[in-house]
């Protein structure tokens, strides 16, 4: 490994969430004037997981940031799948509602992967059903998983060239490993996908012309393994005494990397503003309004 001269561009997230929200901004208030109804986002929080509280939270913020309605759904620890699948249920029948997020992980008891199944494919803001998932692979319309989605228009904001490109993806997730993996694929990267039973994971880094942390383990991935030049993308977040470290060991990368996601300020503020634009995709779809 040696250094690269030129100091790598920061794929900066949280600037560009900025900058989209304004633009949403003036689109809601399009719908607005349109339909007499303001776009909303259902959001589902079941139990009382603090973390999950604060996420559905900042979710919220975010809509009324552009304009939007959140309805907030809390049910309890003890709910169970059917109770849950009849929510959803209601939720896909109000017209008032244009996407719904279930905020995971629900309680053990709950069988998570039937009720995001249940989200009818129009409300699924989130990208989380597997229709969803099988459209978006076959490159057919539907909104995708929201942190792969942010990462792939943070690329493409900054004109990262993709196609022929090595893409290393370490974590296979149904929310974020297996959607990046497809989305690099379907912009023709030749794409590997990491995991926990991956022999020689530094092998496989060091060959990646883009790598993608999605792995949850705080710098598993060390700043040595990266190519020259590479493209480093860190979707992971680990609060720390001066502020926070991500999946990558990102210090010194800057001199290595063609650029990279700083943590925090890059993934993170993209996850949120997928999510709140594609809820206004799915209004401006009932609204008869060409995006
Ligand atoms: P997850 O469901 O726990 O999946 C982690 C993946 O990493 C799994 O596929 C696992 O492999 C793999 N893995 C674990 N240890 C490994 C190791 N030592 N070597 C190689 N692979 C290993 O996590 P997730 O929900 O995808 O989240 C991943 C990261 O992204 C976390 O840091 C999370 O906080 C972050 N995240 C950020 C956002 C955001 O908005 N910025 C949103 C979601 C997640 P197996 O499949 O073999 O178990």
């Amino acid at each position: 490994m040696t250094s690269n001269p030129a100091q790598a561009t920061i794929l900066d997230g949280k600037a560009l969430a900025k900058q989209i929200e304004q633009s949403l901004s003036a689109r809601v208030d399009a719908i607005k004037t349109k339909t007499d109804r303001t776009p909303s986002l259902a959001t589902i929080l079941v139990g009382d997981d603090p973390a999950s509280a604060t996420y559905v939270r900042m979710k919220g913020n975010a809509c009324r940031r552009v304009g939007m309605d959140s309805i907030r759904v809390e049910m309890p620890e003890a709910t169970t799948t059917e109770e849950l699948l009849a929510k959803i249920d209601e939720l896909n029948n109000n017209p008032d509602v244009h996407g719904i997020l279930l905020q995971h992980p629900v309680p053990a008891q709950i069988d998570e992967r039937a009720c995001f199944d249940r989200i009818a494919l129009n409300k699924d803001v989130d990208g989380v059903t597997c229709l969803g998932f099988g459209r978006m692979s076959m490159g057919e319309p539907a909104y995708g998983s929201c942190t792969p989605q942010g990462i792939m228009h943070l690329l493409n904001h900054y004109d990262i060239e993709l196609a022929g490109k090595e893409a290393v993806v370490v974590g296979r997730s149904a929310i974020l490993g297996k959607p990046m993996a497809q989305m690099l694929l379907n912009a023709n990267c030749t794409v590997t996908i990491c995991h926990s039973k991956t022999k020689n994971l530094a092998d496989h880094v060091k060959r990646a012309d883009i790598v993608v942390g999605a792995v949850g383990v705080p710098e598993l991935i060390k700043a040595a393994w990266i190519k020259d030049g590479a493209i480093v993308v860190d979707a992971g977040f680990h609060p720390t005494d001066n502020g926070g470290v991500g999946d990558i060991e990102l210090s010194g990368v800057e001199n290595i990397a063609s650029a990279y996601t700083p943590v925090p300020g890059g993934v993170g503020p993209m996850t949120i503003n997928t999510l709140i634009r594609q809820t206004v995709e799915a209004a401006e779809k009932a609204a008869g309004i060409e995006a």
